[in-house]
């Protein structure tokens, strides 16, 4: 499942091409991605010009003049690619290789862009766990994104809000950071990050965080600043891999430099005076990367 900052790199990827450009046609070639196609997809979409490619939690989504919305979810193994008269290019590093088997090419955007240039916005995705859908209304009360809870990135999650999201919260605090209620598109890796940057352990309630006095508090607001800058960092590293991309072939893999802990069991902890060594346990089934000694 691709993360957050994967998702805000397709996006940057793609808006130079689709912002401000006309679809001259869409071709949507089965029936059903994970859910049916919208009825009237191509023809909803066809002739109408792009004026925002946006992001919500993992969603994508493009505005288009006169409406549908459309949300679209890369599921488990979507990507897109771009075709023009000059090459091919795919926005975003992610951390599982993408198919570029045209058999699983699965919707065409024709566009033409603002300067006239055409170019091809094609959706591929083996599985087909990805999926697109419109939202007719304001989006917020659509039930993709409807109850979402606070973006990661921004200023918005300061250690105030964070403590208020976590008050009285018994369960660990790794699963209610994975809550997409509270915080949305905070996902596995970045959580472990988060709260290794934090020096949190993944197994404290979640509620100790938010108790009254300056400890909780700054306990709080260390890990509002690790969420914000563990979600920057990896769309910065993004960013620029995603320049180097089209030079190396997407041979960068920027993942496996960037993570501290993930995917690192057994290893030194690399946090300056630490002694310790990353464990790897599992909580709600999912994998934890963290080191006891500096994590508390
Ligand atoms: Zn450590």
């Amino acid at each position: 499942m691709p993360e957050l900052p994967e998702v805000e790199t397709v996006r940057r990827g793609l808006q130079p091409v689709l912002e401000g450009a006309t679809i001259t046609r869409v071709e949507a070639r089965r029936p059903d991605l994970r859910f049916p196609f919208p009825e009237k997809f191509s023809q909803r979409l066809t002739g109408k010009t792009i004026t925002a490619l946006g992001r919500r939690a993992k969603y994508l989504t493009m505005d288009v003049e006169g409406g549908p919305m459309l949300i679209c979810h890369l599921g488990m193994s979507g990507s897109f690619r771009i075709e023009t008269a000059d090459g091919n290019d795919m926005p975003g590093i992610f951390q599982h290789d993408r198919s570029k088997n045209s058999n699983h090419d699965h919707v065409v955007f024709h566009v033409v862009s603002a300067g006239g240039g055409s170019s091809r916005v094609i959706f591929n995705d083996p599985r087909r766990f990805g999926f697109m859908l419109f939202a007719e209304g304001p989006p917020d009360v659509h039930p993709m994104l409807a109850g979402l809870g606070v973006e990661p990135t921004g200023n918005t999650l300061d250690g105030a809000l964070l403590a208020s999201l976590m008050k009285g919260r018994r369960s660990p605090l790794k699963a209610a950071l994975l809550d997409q209620r509270l915080i949305a598109g905070l996902g596995n890796i970045y959580v472990s990050e988060a709260l290794w940057r934090a020096n949190l352990s993944p197994l404290r309630e979640a509620g100790t965080i938010a108790k009254p006095g300056k400890k909780a508090q700054a306990q709080s607001e260390r890990l509002a600043e690790a969420i914000r800058s563990v979600i920057s960092d990896a769309i910065a590293a993004g960013g620029s891999s995603l320049r180097d991309y089209m030079q190396t072939d997407g041979s960068l893999g920027y993942f496996q430099h960037s993570f501290a802990v993930y995917d690192r069991e057994g290893e030194p902890c690399s946090k300056p005076g630490c002694s310790g060594h990353i464990e790897r346990i599992v909580q709600s089934g999912r994998s934890t990367f963290y080191c006891r000694t500096c994590q508390r």
